[in-house]
């Protein structure tokens, strides 16, 4: 018992020393972080990232949530004025605005993210197809709203994605469900195109991506001719991604078009690993945190070297990669401006690291997830788990708040 508790205060010193090591970096500037949050609003993000940091009440929550909206019970009152408007910007894109325009006068712009999934019928994905033209249309007028977005599974079934990416033969009637998914791709990648803005393809679980990767690169190399329209992503927690990259910068080289990315370490990192077990093949995640961390740095780095043919979009919430891609930035010769390196995080997340890095005039971005409360809720889900799991994130976010909520009474 002596020895767990001494381990338990061993553990709580060094979180208090990486979380004091953090307060002290550019990062930690609470007043440019939190300069849009009213102190309402601030004790709101402390209550639900309290409630967010306790594993079993996250499991609970999410089960008793899931049956409430099932059985139609009035919960999404409770849901909107919590968790919902922390991480979310409304139900429809107009909602979103008020925000969009209050993130812009700190210099942070906005990803429109319509995050409604797990409905995996072809009218809904004809529906999230003409959702996202019509956000091409709507940010093409919007200086605030420099990218369009979507997710793989939003255009099609998780299962043909599947198949396809296992190398199996189609049916004939799955061959015409998957042409319908490659001329979604196509319709909204002409029209980013056309309207000169930027589309980030989402990447999600690795036994489905390789179908969603090849189609991403056939629209790379009809549209990334002059500069990079179309960006895919790579999922760094993946051990396989830099090799994949340099293949993928071969062809490119030969075919001549450029090269955009996403970079993320990933969030199914469970799932990748309880399949990988269950199916006894070589798990496709490193080893641990600090691989994920060396390989996320050094395709940042590679991609960086090559930025002539290539374009980044950090999406991460972790504090030394965005310090390093701040530091490549400013010792090349390129602007914190340029138009090809971006550091996005999530709306509702690490706003000590968007607003920070804005401030001084870097491109930030963070998505901004919008749709009906019970259509989220997947994407909801996964920000409490991720939360959770990520006990550092979340004590930070609560420390910070704490400073925050400490510097406004004094
Ligand atoms: C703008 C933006 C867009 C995003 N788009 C996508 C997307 O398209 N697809 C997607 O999957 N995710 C996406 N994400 C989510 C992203 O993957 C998670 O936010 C991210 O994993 C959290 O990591 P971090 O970089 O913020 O840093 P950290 O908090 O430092 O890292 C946590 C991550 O490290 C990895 N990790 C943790 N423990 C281990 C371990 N033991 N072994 C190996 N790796 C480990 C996991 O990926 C975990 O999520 C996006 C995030 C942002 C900010």
């Amino acid at each position: 018992m002596q020895i767990t508790v001494k381990y338990l205060k061993k553990i709580n010193y060094s979180n208090y020393l990486c979380i004091k090591n953090s307060m002290n970096n550019i990062f930690s500037n609470t007043e440019v972080a939190f300069s849009l949050k009213s102190d309402s609003e601030l004790e709101r993000a402390y209550f639900l990232f309290r409630l967010i940091k306790s594993e079993p009440l996250v499991k609970i929550g999410t089960a008793v949530t899931k049956f409430a909206l099932k059985s139609s019970l009035p919960v999404e009152g409770l849901i909107r004025s919590t968790v919902f408007d922390h991480f979310c910007g409304g139900v429809t894109e107009e909602d979103c605005m008020p925000t969009i325009d209050k993130m812009y006068t700190k210099n942070v712009h906005s990803v429109l993210d319509y995050s409604v999934e797990g409905k995996e019928i072809e009218s809904q994905f004809d529906h999230v197809m003409n959702k996202t033209l019509k956000l091409i249309n709507f940010v093409k007028e919007i200086d605030a709203i420099p990218f369009a977005v979507f997710k793989p599974t939003g255009f099609g079934r998780f299962a043909l994605y599947q198949k396809i990416s296992e190398s199996k033969k189609l049916t004939p009637s799955e061959k015409e469900e998957w042409d319908k998914v490659v001329l979604r791709y196509e319709k909204v990648a002409k029209a980013s195109h056309e309207k000169d803005i930027p589309l980030l393809i989402d990447a999600e679980e690795s036994w489905m991506q390789n179908a969603a990767d090849e189609l991403i690169e056939s629209l790379m190399e009809k549209y990334n001719k002059e500069k990079v329209i179309v960006f895919g992503t790579l999922q760094l927690y993946r051990h396989d991604r830099l090799d994949y990259l340099k293949q993928l910068y071969q062809r490119a080289k030969i075919k001549g078009f450029k090269i955009g990315m996403k970079l993320v370490r990933g969030a199914y990192l469970e799932k990748e690993r309880e399949r990988a077990i269950e199916f006894g093949y070589k798990d496709p995640i490193c080893k641990n945190k600090s691989d994920t961390d060396k390989n996320y740095n050094e395709v940042m780095q590679y991609m960086f070297d090559n930025l002539e043919d290539m374009a980044i979009f950090n999406g991460t919430h972790n504090e030394e990669s965005s310090s390093l891609f701040m530091k490549l930035i400013d010792r090349s010769n390129y602007l914190r401006t340029d138009s090809r390196l971006w550091f996005g995080q999530l709306y509702g997340m690490s706003d000590n690291i968007s607003y920070n890095i804005a401030k001084e005039g870097f491109n930030v971005a963070k998505y901004l997830p919008f749709g009906p409360v019970k259509d989220v809720m997947p994407y909801l889900i996964r920000r409490a788990e991720e939360n959770t799991s990520v006990a550092g994130q979340t004590n930070r976010e609560l420390e910070l708040i704490r400073a925050e909520k400490k510097r406004r009474k004094n």
